[in-house]
């Protein structure tokens, strides 16, 4: 049984149901098979014509979706919101991608049309996280249908209900089989990579790795995106106060819980001035209920969440770093602990280079810019990295250096635009980019046609008349 409650009142059981068996997985892979062959091979005005109805069904459920989503995995508010309008954008956005060119037209070496047509791969299996419930399984099903494929999804067990509820709004305009939620855990997703014909994940590292291994075993095309440890240079000469700022939100922000939040601040030069500033931007930030619409920190979504974001903090100390805030678990119910500031934590502690999924962030001087970037680059994750500064030349150079997918430029690690690829570097991904034009590269495959005139009396007097 799968039972998903809410993070911050525990007691509140969101929902119960059924964990899929993998016969039930297959079942559904099967099924969706067959409505795939209609819809791949079918006019991509039907399936433009499905995605835009699915956008409008979602957009009229905006707000119930958004209080689903604060009441079952603790997101704030006014973030819930964001998600809602993400996914309507993107849905909105694959429903046109669906009359983008799928191939290109070539000169052929002796005669007649040589062309390539990309063609879907029949069924995507997407395993999902919990913390973007709605947009993670938008942006990876949205494409793939719109490219002509069917989809089977296995959401993460602690954000079903919004898996659930999407299904349902989807159904109101995808034709029945081609987008199916599998409610369920690791055994059900293994089910799931083991019959699917392309494989979509996003979660942790250690999860991502046996999927990938599992889905390669099998020939089957895959794309992971996993944890990231996500740094933020600051240069002596970006603005304290709203530096401070924007990184607090970046790493607190729904509790540290995105893949895009900072985790490693290095200040270049002496770190005093901004320390204070980022502790007193962390403590200035609103911890409370995620349903009032001041709250930009809700709880973890889990038990153990909480003890290894206070464990972490804890063992940080020990091992010789400072604490400069937070850290403890918070005497109210629910999942609630103290946004965390460390510094002098040792660069090879695994605060300081493994993700830890929670409120918490270590400080780390670097003396020159060149450290700072050997720092930055100095871990085996690279999804996102973020440096501060007015000095062109110095924005320019470190962008060029850094060693992750997405680089910001006085903008925070968090915050991704739907349009453009997604992914990150070194351990934090494997496979093809995510999302805007590149997910139609993963979701197809070419097809290299080669058109001959045929045998017998050729117009106009034949070849090179
Ligand atoms: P997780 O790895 O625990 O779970 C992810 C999904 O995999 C869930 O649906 C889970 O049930 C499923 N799963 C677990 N074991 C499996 C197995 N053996 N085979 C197949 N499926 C299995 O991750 P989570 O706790 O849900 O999410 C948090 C993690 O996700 C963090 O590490 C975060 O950085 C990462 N994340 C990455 C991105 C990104 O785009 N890079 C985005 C969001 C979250």
């Amino acid at each position: 049984m799968i039972r998903s409650s809410s993070p911050q009142n525990p007691d509140d059981l969101v929902l119960e149901v059924p964990t899929t068996s993998p016969d039930e997985v297959e079942k559904a892979v099967q099924r969706a098979r067959s409505a795939q062959r209609g819809w791949g091979r079918g006019p991509a005005a039907a399936r433009a014509t499905a995605l835009a109805g699915a956008a409008e069904a979602v957009a009229g459920a905006s707000a119930e979706l958004a209080d689903l989503m604060v009441r079952e995995v603790g997101k704030p508010l006014g973030e819930a919101q964001g998600e809602v309008a993400r996914a309507v954008a993107i849905l909105r956005y694959y429903a046109q991608q669906v009359f983008d060119p799928v191939g290109a037209v070539h000169e052929p070496s002796v005669a007649g049309l040589l062309y390539t047509r990309r063609r879907p791969l029949g069924v995507a299996g997407l395993i999902t996280p919990w913390n973007f419930p709605l947009a993670i399984p938008l942006w990876k099903a949205a494409p793939a249908l719109a490219f002509g494929n069917a989809v089977v999804i296995k959401p993460a067990p602690q954000a079903t209900a919004v898996a659930v509820r999407l299904a349902e709004l989807l159904a109101t305009s995808i034709p029945e089989d081609l987008f199916a939620v599998v409610p369920g855990e690791a055994e059900t997703g293994r089910a799931l990579v083991a019959g699917a014909d392309v494989v979509s994940f996003t979660g942790s590292t250690a999860v991502g790795r046996s999927v990938v291994a599992a889905a390669t075993e099998g020939g089957v095309p895959v794309q992971a995106e996993m944890g990231g440890q996500n740094p933020a240079i600051v240069l002596p000469d970006a603005d304290v106060a709203s530096t401070a700022a924007q990184i607090a939100a970046a790493a607190m922000g729904f509790a540290g819980q995105k893949c895009t939040a900072t985790k490693r601040v290095i200040v270049v030069g002496d770190p005093a001035a901004f320390r204070d500033a980022l502790v007193a931007a962390v403590e200035a930030m609103v911890v409370g209920d995620p349903a009032d619409a001041a709250t930009t920190v809700g709880p973890v979504i889990e038990e153990r969440a909480r003890d290894r974001v206070a464990d972490s903090a804890a063992a940080g100390v020990a091992a010789g770093g400072r604490l400069l805030t937070g850290g403890a678990r918070l005497d109210r119910p629910g999942w609630f602990v103290g946004a965390a500031v460390l510094e002098e934590v040792p660069l090879d502690h695994p605060l300081s280079c493994e993700e830890v999924f929670g409120p918490i962030v270590t400080l780390h001087p670097a003396a020159t810019l060149q450290e700072a970037v050997e720092l930055a680059n100095g871990v085996e994750q690279g999804l996102v990295a973020a440096v501060y500064t007015r000095d062109l030349a110095a924005a320019l150079a470190v962008s060029d250096r850094l060693e992750a997918g997405l680089v910001k430029v006085n903008a925070p690690t968090t915050g991704v635009d739907f349009y453009l690829p997604f992914g990150g570097e070194k351990s934090s991904s494997v496979g093809l980019r995510e999302q805007g034009k590149a997910a139609q590269d993963f979701y197809t495959s070419v097809h290299t046609v080669t058109l001959a005139p045929g045998a017998g009396e050729l117009p106009f007097g034949g070849l090179g008349a």
